[in-house]
């Protein structure tokens, strides 16, 4: 039995970014806290707790203020306020936003300053979306679908449509067409001589959208798919799913205490595969405890 890591797996470069600002940080100051889990695997925040690194919410910025504390921003960024909030407090930011996020906060600041209903694709309540949110006084359409955004969009508004990151393109250019007739046929119809301008920025991340036909194909090369991933991630659901989906064959854990003998009877290629939050060092772990106990139970 072959036991391969997907060569494509692994922290994406705005997660590896992140970790390494983290950890040299640590190496500089005890006083090191983050806003919120650093990414979403408890095997890395365990690694990056041992090293000293301390897991805080905005509400304890009063309590740590007086320590010289240094608060790290993890690549998903944060709202205007927390930098606010920090800096009357007198705590310094470590910024470890992902430059991706940065740049999407910027092009929304930049239509919202215009006068753009702003409207993006996204989850209301993630990280990312909220720190967006932020950067226009929380006064953006946050839309799941077209239906929603058939339901929330005021077509007569000149408007412009953002993704957040790490969502799945088709739905994106769905919700976009959409928009698009819906507006067309306003101005159409209209009585009135409507001129409505619209705009679509796909911002979604490269390192996202380019994974899932990388995925299906290392699904279908492999007869099991041990799929290692943070339960809270919500990349590592979808990725998942596209490997189910390929390969019924696909097991998801979070640790090697969860592999069970009977996935790998009668299989002679088992494949490792992994969210962007899932180190590299925790696969070749899964990888060597597989080689080591199951393979002698394979064929
Ligand atoms: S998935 Fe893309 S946007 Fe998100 S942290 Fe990684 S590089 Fe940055």
């Amino acid at each position: 039995m072959s036991v391969v890591i997907d060569k494509f797996s692994g922290f994406c470069w705005g997660v590896v970014r992140t970790v390494q600002i983290a950890e040299e940080s640590l190496a500089e100051n005890a006083n090191v806290y983050v806003l919120g889990h650093i990414i979403h695997n408890p095997m890395e925040i365990q690694r990056l707790e041992k090293k000293g690194l301390k897991t805080i919410s905005i509400d304890d910025f009063e309590s740590i203020a007086h320590i010289g504390a240094k608060v790290l921003v993890r690549a998903h960024g944060e709202p205007p306020e927390t930098y606010r909030k920090a800096f009357s407090l007198g705590i310094e930011i470590i910024d470890a936003t992902c430059p991706v996020v940065t740049k999407l906060q910027e092009r929304v600041r930049k239509f919202y300053d215009q006068g753009y209903q702003v409207i993006v694709f996204g989850k209301k309540d993630h990280a990312e979306v909220l720190g967006v949110r932020g950067v226009c006084n929380d006064e953006c359409i946050v839309v799941k679908s077209s239906e929603e955004a058939m339901r929330y969009v005021d077509l007569t508004k000149k408007s412009v449509l953002f993704s957040q990151t790490t969502m799945d393109r088709p739905t994106f250019l769905q919700i976009r067409d959409t928009l698009k007739s819906q507006i067309a046929e306003l101005i159409v119809d209209s009585m009135e001589n409507i001129a409505v301008e619209f705009h679509a920025k796909d911002t979604i991340c490269g390192q996202v959208s380019g994974r899932e036909s990388q995925l299906q194909k290392f699904a279908e090369q492999n007869d099991v798919i041990i799929f290692v991933a943070g339960r809270a991630s919500s990349n590592g659901k979808v990725l998942y799913d596209v490997c189910k989906n390929v390969n019924p064959r696909t097991y998801f854990i979070e640790d090697t205490n969860e592999l069970v003998d009977e996935w790998f009877r009668e299989a002679s290629t088992v494949g490792i595969t992994g969210a962007t939050s899932t180190p590299q060092w925790h696969m070749n772990h899964v990888q060597q405890i597989i080689q080591t106990t199951y393979m002698v139970k394979g064929t």
